[in-house]
């Protein structure tokens, strides 16, 4: 059950109606975003929820019975849209398109890939500068001092940052450098990093687990929203199987189930998806059909001496390509 409340409820009728909910067997749990006061019930009983609705300072009241509450479409129709300013909006209405290499790398790469962002009028570059890796003797990104470079170059160009945080300890450091924090498959369902990015100002875009369920995500992204930020986007990044052909399965179908069962948006990694760079073209196009409200992928000058994941990264003129397509074939999705 989830109780929204009036602006600026005063204490006592807000203590009023915590203390209902008890009445009624259910267990309150109170959530404060930047954009709103709500009650969340938690408890299987059934009651007529007309008897809270009446009390006084409810704006509204739901039953949902999913795990997952505030991000659960059953109480929130309307589709979520996110503002990272300079008109650049992610949500229903249109399509978003991030891109950039895996790893950021020097500061020649990140002009190199502004320009060809520009010329495409693309507004939001992904970058990793802090890389989880399989080994440890991989690269593993340029820390700080690489964001720093990153957002300046950025900023210098209009464009807007997406980039991993793998810590708690990191939001901070790196929040002035960010528009958008991606939480990776690895850290999907780390509940810590999760309560934390609740309590940032910064949008969020999480990552569907390795092997995580949509259930998991869905539940994960709760952690999120129930600390403060409403500001999610879910990302589907494909899932680990026993196919070998591909790095991973992208799982288209986890597009239109996370639209029907939340209001967030929700963005296809075709990168990590397939893991090969000749087949990020039809899984992207493919993702805009099944309906995502963005696409995000690798791309460098030079795949092929790219520092991680060159093997899954297109180069500009694919990338080119691969943009101008996804258009068309958004357009083609709108007039249906
Ligand atoms: C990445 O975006 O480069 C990355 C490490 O992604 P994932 O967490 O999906 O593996
Ligand atoms: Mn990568």
């Amino acid at each position: 059950m989830i109780i929204q409340l009036q602006q600026g409820i005063p204490a006592d009728i807000k203590e009023n109606i915590l203390q209902e909910v008890k009445n009624v067997g259910f267990k309150a749990n109170e959530v404060q975003t930047q954009e709103g006061s709500y009650i969340v019930g938690i408890g299987k009983k059934d009651f007529d929820i007309r008897t809270l609705g009446q009390l006084p300072g409810v704006a509204d009241i739901h039953r949902v019975s999913d795990e997952y509450k505030l991000i659960s479409r059953k109480w929130k129709v309307n589709p979520t849209r996110i503002d990272l300013g300079d008109g650049v909006l992610i949500g229903e209405g249109s399509f978003s398109i991030m891109a950039g290499p895996c790893s950021i790398e020097n500061e020649q790469q990140i002009e190199l890939v502004v320009q060809h962002l520009k010329e495409n009028n693309v507004s939001i570059m992904r970058g990793g500068v802090f890389k989880p890796r399989s080994s440890p003797y991989a690269f593993r990104g340029l820390g700080l001092d690489g964001l720093r470079m990153f957002h300046r170059i950025c900023r210098e160009n209009g464009i807007k940052i997406i980039t991993e945080v793998m810590q708690v300890s990191q939001i901070e450091e790196m929040a002035d450098y960010v528009d958008v924090f991606q939480v990776g498959a690895r850290n999907s369902q780390n509940f810590n990093l999760l309560d934390a990015l609740g309590e940032a100002q910064k949008p969020v875009l999480l990552k569907r687990g390795i092997s995580g369920t949509i259930e998991e995500l869905l539940q994960a992204a709760e952690y999120i929203f129930s600390n403060g930020n409403e500001k999610i986007m879910l990302c589907e990044r494909g899932i680990r199987s026993y196919e070998t052909a591909y790095r991973n399965v992208l799982d288209l179908n986890a597009v239109p189930v996370l639209k029907a069962k939340t209001h967030l948006p929700v963005i296809v990694d075709p990168s990590h998806g397939i893991g090969l760079r000749d087949f990020v073209e039809q899984m992207s196009l493919a993702a805009v059909m099944a309906g995502a409200d963005g696409v995000i992928y690798e791309t460098h000058q030079k795949p092929e001496e790219a520092f991680s994941d060159g093997q899954q990264t297109v180069n500009f003129k694919e990338s080119e390509r691969l943009i101008k397509r996804m258009r068309q074939a958004y357009e083609l999705r709108e007039s249906f």
